[in-house]
């Protein structure tokens, strides 16, 4: 079959507006053929961003047969799995179908066949859904029929042997939360996860309870997110609260440490409004590290300004180099999150 030109970035997909990378773009074209340098996926679930799915679901009413039409009306509006009020998207999993004899093999070893997990964001990943087969309202996994389509510049990596798809896909989607962690924090620091219950909250209190000395704390909502918390042996103090009330947070937090605010807070709540109890409970010249998809820069800086809080407000990329291995390694290395990862998400 003739094959379209090689496109490293894949602007050529871009249906409108013209000229725009694939991110920006209101709509792509995710028709075969691929193009010289293009993977072709035969994708089997989609794991929605949690930011984006929680957003889907409310205005949906939480109806399934809402939510399945919402999605297949706006990927094929989009040509992506691309939510526009939250603006991120997801991953997903599926078996390399195609490869175009252009796509770097040498950089990115890979085979007709193989299982992968897509480590670029479904707001850019072109996308045809032939058919629903399920939703999994709970861990925010859609199991479909279609295909999608992998840029040379993509990211992805190959589903391991050694753990189940449904926590590969779990522990990867958020791959980026824990390996920044790594780097942010420091021993005998104070720790605040915020959203702390959650897939990335919890590798980020892992991660975080790794070096010498550090206090976790996670805040969270729900009951079962609470009890949740309460079991893991990496998490020194537990906080039910709602993150949308900072004055609360901070409060609550000083009481917790003993009158300490944080030097590294971690936001990984999927609703809106968070950033202020994330900046109140970070110590003067701390860290807050915003990896919700919910966050708004506005909100952020204009916030922190306006209380005086001279404190290091960092955008979560979901990319760190070797971000995929950091992750799975940690289910690999701790039963305990293996445990909670296969019960939670499988
Ligand atoms: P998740 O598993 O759904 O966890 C989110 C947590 O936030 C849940 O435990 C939830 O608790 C909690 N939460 C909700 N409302 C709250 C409130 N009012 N107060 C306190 N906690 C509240 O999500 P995830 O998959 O870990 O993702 C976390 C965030 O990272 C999302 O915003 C997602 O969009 C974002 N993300 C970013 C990237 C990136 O590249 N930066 C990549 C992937 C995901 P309940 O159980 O009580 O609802």
């Amino acid at each position: 079959m003739h094959l379209r030109p090689a496109d490293r970035l894949g602007i050529q997909r871009v249906i409108a507006p013209k000229g725009v990378l694939p991110q920006q773009a209101e709509s792509l074209d995710p028709s075969l053929p691929i193009a010289e340098d293009e993977v072709l996926i035969e994708v089997e679930s989609l794991n929605i961003d949690s930011a984006s799915f929680h957003q889907i679901s409310q205005a949906c009413e939480g109806d399934l047969a809402r939510i399945e039409k919402h999605i297949i009306d706006l990927v094929s509006r989009r040509g992506k799995q691309h939510n526009p009020v939250t603006g991120s998207g997801g991953m997903l999993i599926g078996k390399v179908k195609q490869l175009g004899p252009g796509f770097p093999l040498q950089e990115k070893p890979l085979q007709v066949g193989d299982r992968v997990a897509t480590l670029v964001s479904l707001s850019l990943t072109p996308l045809v859904i032939r058919k629903i087969l399920k939703i999994h309202p709970k861990t925010d996994r859609v199991d479909i029929e279609g295909h999608a389509i992998l840029f040379a510049s993509g990211l992805f990596a190959r589903l391991p042997a050694d753990l189940s798809d449904t926590v590969s896909l779990a522990v990867l989607d958020v791959a980026g939360a824990p390996a920044q962690t790594r780097t942010l924090v420091q021993a005998g620091q104070i720790v605040v996860v915020v959203g702390g219950g959650g897939k990335s909250g919890i590798l980020c209190l892992y991660e975080a309870k790794r070096k010498y000395g550090v206090t976790t704390v996670a805040i969270d909502y729900s009951d079962s997110a609470i009890e949740r918390l309460r079991s893991l042996s990496f998490v020194d103090h537990v906080i039910q609260a709602d993150a949308r009330d900072g004055v609360d947070i901070m409060n609550r937090v000083l009481a917790a440490t003993g009158g300490q605010l944080a030097d590294v807070v971690i936001n990984v709540a999927n609703i809106p409004e968070t950033e202020m109890s994330c900046i109140l409970c970070c110590r003067q010249k701390g860290i807050v590290y915003f990896f919700s998809m919910a966050t708004s820069f506005t909100r952020a800086a204009l916030g922190a300004e306006g209380v005086g809080a001279d404190v290091d407000l960092r955008i979560g990329n979901g990319y760190t180099e070797g971000h995929a291995d950091l992750a799975l390694n940690l289910i690999r290395e701790s039963p305990e999150l293996l445990r909670l990862f296969t019960e939670t998400y499988s």
